[in-house]
Order: structure tokens, then C-alpha cells, then sequence
């Protein structure tokens, strides 16, 4: 395979560390990615020479602090392939997305017998928002069912979508389990029944390019920090003619007009959603971030990153009592497990002892747990600059823990 692991290692400083007296081998990509240089200097260079506020134009460091925030917006347009910048929302991550639409589309469009569908394997950041909204509407959340593999039961999903259903809010990979979930057909099949779609993109972007005219999501919320670039950005895709039509959720500086004590008007469409000083220095890190993505061939980058994840399901299904959790036909990034007679508590310190990083727990996402009858299991997740030499690591880690454990 024509990857060079060693040179984009080298890209990223963290990486070269030694943890424990061990050397680190990073393996919680799916909770943050680590930060290559290019994403490092572009927040430094910012903070060193152009610091300075956007949208007030009056002075050079303005103007140009102003031409790289909304630099990175047009990056972050192409690299999901949006139709207009003004779809693309600075947020500060995927939850304040998906918090987004339903505080503004969802107040202002669900009734009392309404139905938000989701499913069984979704992080919180798409439950509560949507339990909150119930709350407030009347609104009703419904899950959709996981089969024992970890896959949406599409015939359930058939059986659930009726009229009732005006949004259908699904994880593009899950950050528990690894399943890629059919979100073309699934919105293909909400739209049937003129449902709108979010597709909570956190653990899908950094894997293959995306092309949200080709999905036709309504709505797409991502991280950067989970895309190599800063923690607590993120952006959100929505339909132009939607956000149009969506009341501001949050009030204050920038999404104004004109503000007097009669009225206030609100700005265009993006700034409408951007109230106060934005993190300038995270969307200059995201799209720092979207470049360095755009800078390998996607397709190589995937087959490297499926071999990787291949590798490590095959020696998963041949290391004596370990249990996957999440057997998808499709998945992406995550290998998530259980150790017989190790709590996933104990196996992440005992690997953490051997520089190995991994997560352990729910994963922010207690239903699908409840739905295996477990409370948490040990998560391997993978990035880029990952091979198989780390999921040799892991499991003569595992191997350690092992002997720990009799
Ligand atoms: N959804 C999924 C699937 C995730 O993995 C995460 C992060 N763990 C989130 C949402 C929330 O992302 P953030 O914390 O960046 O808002």
C-alpha cells in the first residue's frame, strides 16, 4: 500500500511521545483526533499576526482575521460539497449543531403528536436535545431498533415512518459500535412521508469525502476536533431554504440587522446563527484541517484505514475471550470490545500502564448499552496516521492485561 505512515506520523508532534516509559500508541480517535502541524501553525500564525475581530472591517489585522474565517467557511463548503457558504453554520460542535436544529427548526415545527425517530445506537448529543423539545411540545422521540449485530433494523424503520414523523435524526457512524448506518436509504425513505433528516456526521467526516447535495440531508452536523483539527468547533449544514425560514436560536451581537426597543431585524443567512464573537481561531483550525484531508487521496486514505480496521476485527474474532459489541456488515473507525473477566475500567488503566490509549465506558451513548445489557465496553478507534502495528500493540497489550486479570 502506498502510504507512508512514518512521514504523517511525523506531522503530528504529539504522537512521538512516550507515555508510561512506553511509546504512546493513540487509540482514542474516536473521543479526539490528535492535530497535525499544519493545523497547529495556522492557529499560532493567527494568534500571531492577524488576532483581531471579524466583520468590523476597520482596520488591516479586521480585514485580514475576516478573509481567513470566512476562508475557512468556503474549505468547509467544499469539502462536504454544500450547494452555498451560507449553509455552512460555525458551530461549536456537532451537540450545538443537532442543539441548533432543534431548538430553532423544532420549536418552530413540531406539534403535540409530532415524531422525532432516532435510533437506539445514537450518542446523547441526539437524544436529550430531542427529549428537551418534548418537553416543550408535546413532541414524541421514538427509537428506532438496533438488530443483535448493531445495525438499524430497516424493516422497523419502514413500520415507524408515517405521517406523524417529521424529523428522523440518525448517527452517520456510530461512535460506540463502528456501524456505518444506510443514511442514503434512510433518507430516502423519510423523505417518502415528507420527514426532514439530520445526520450526525461527528464520526464520519475524517473517513471518506462527503457530498451532502448527493445525500440530500437536510441537515448535517460535524466536530473539527474529531477531523484533526481544534476541540469546541464545528459546523452545520443546512439546507439554504430551511435556515432561511428558521427563527434564530440564540440572540446577541452579529445576527442582527438593526436592533431598536420597537423591533429587531436579523442578519442574512450565516451570520443569522452566529451571535457574538465567534471562535475565530477554531474555524481557521478547521479549515486548516479540511485542507490536510484534501492534501491525500481520500480513496487511499479509506482502503488504508478499512485495511487497518480490517486487521484488527480479524485478530478481535481470533483473541480468546474478547466479545465484540457491534458486528455491522459496514463500519468505520471503532473496535469496541469486552475483555472476559476484565471490567473495560481495568483494561484501560492496564493498557494506559503500557502507553496504550483507549476509552472505556458508554461512550455517551447509554441506550445502545442498555440494548446489549451491558454497561460499557473497552473502544479502540482509529485515525490516519493508525496501522497495524498498533493493533499488534493493543493486543500484546491486551495480552499484559490478561495475566492481570487471572
Ligand atoms: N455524536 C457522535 C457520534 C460523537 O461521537 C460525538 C463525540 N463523541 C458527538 C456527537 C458530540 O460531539 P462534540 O462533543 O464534538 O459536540
Amino acid at each position: 500500500m502506498s502510504f507512508d505512515l512514518a512521514a504523517i506520523r511525523a506531522q503530528f508532534p504529539i504522537l512521538s511521545q512516550q507515555v508510561n516509559g512506553k511509546p504512546l500508541v493513540y487509540l482514542d480517535n474516536g473521543a479526539t483526533t490528535q492535530k497535525p502541524n499544519v493545523v497547529i501553525d495556522a492557529i499560532c500564525d493567527y494568534y500571531r499576526h492577524d488576532n483581531a475581530n471579524v466583520h468590523r472591517g476597520a482596520h488591516a489585522l479586521s480585514d485580514r482575521a475576516t478573509a481567513k474565517f470566512e476562508g475557512a467557511r468556503e474549505s468547509v463548503r467544499r469539502f462536504i460539497n454544500a450547494g452555498h457558504r451560507e449553509e455552512i453554520i460555525w458551530t461549536k460542535g456537532t451537540t450545538e449543531g443537532i442543539n441548533l436544529v432543534a431548538f430553532s427548526w423544532g420549536r418552530d415545527n413540531l406539534r403535540q403528536g409530532d415524531r422525532v425517530l432516532v435510533s437506539t445506537m445514537e450518542h446523547h448529543a441526539n437524544i436529550v436535545p430531542w427529549q428537551l423539545l418534548a418537553g416543550q411540545t408535546g413532541c414524541e422521540l421514538v427509537p428506532m431498533p438496533v438488530d443483535d449485530r448493531g445495525q438499524i433494523d430497516l424493516a422497523a424503520l419502514d413500520d415507524l415512518l408515517d405521517e406523524r414523523v417529521k424529523l428522523v435524526s440518525v448517527v452517520h457512524v456510530s461512535n460506540a459500535l463502528g456501524t456505518v448506518n444506510p443514511v442514503e436509504a434512510i433518507i430516502e425513505k423519510a423523505h417518502a412521508v415528507g420527514a426532514k433528516v439530520l445526520i450526525d456526521g461527528a464520526q464520519a467526516v475524517a473517513h471518506w469525502p462527503l457530498d451532502v447535495q448527493a445525500l440530500d440531508c437536510d441537515f448535517y452536523s460535524f466536530s473539527a476536533h474529531k477531523m484533526y483539527g481544534p476541540t469546541g468547533m464545528g459546523a452545520l449544514y443546512g439546507k439554504r431554504e430551511l435556515l432561511q425560514a428558521m427563527p434564530p436560536f440564540m440572540g446577541g451581537g452579529e445576527m442582527i440587522e438593526t436592533v431598536s426597543f420597537a423591533g429587531t431585524t436579523y442578519n442574512a443567512l450565516p451570520y443569522k446563527f452566529e451571535p457574538g464573537t465567534p471562535n475565530i481561531a477554531g474555524a481557521i483550525g478547521m479549515g486548516a484541517a479540511v485542507e490536510f484531508l484534501e492534501s491525500f487521496d481520500r480513496k487511499a486514505l479509506a482502503e488504508h484505514e478499512a485495511d487497518v480496521l480490517n486487521y484488527a476485527v480479524e485478530r478481535a474474532h481470533q483473541y480468546e475471550g474478547l466479545r465484540l459489541i457491534g458486528e455491522a456488515d459496514h463500519r468505520a473507525g471503532v473496535l469496541s470490545f469486552l475483555l472476559d473477566g476484565g471490567h473495560p475500567a481495568d483494561v484501560g488503566m492496564l493498557l494506559d500502564q503500557q502507553g496504550i490509549a483507549v476509552r472505556t465506558g458508554n461512550h455517551c451513548a447509554m441506550p445502545i448499552m442498555q440494548r446489549y445489557g451491558i454497561t460499557g465496553t473497552v473502544r479502540a478507534s482509529f485515525a490516519l496516521y493508525n496501522g497495524r502495528d498498533d493493533v499488534d500493540a493493543l493486543f500484546a497489550g491486551l495480552d499484559k492485561v490478561k495475566t492481570f486479570l487471572l
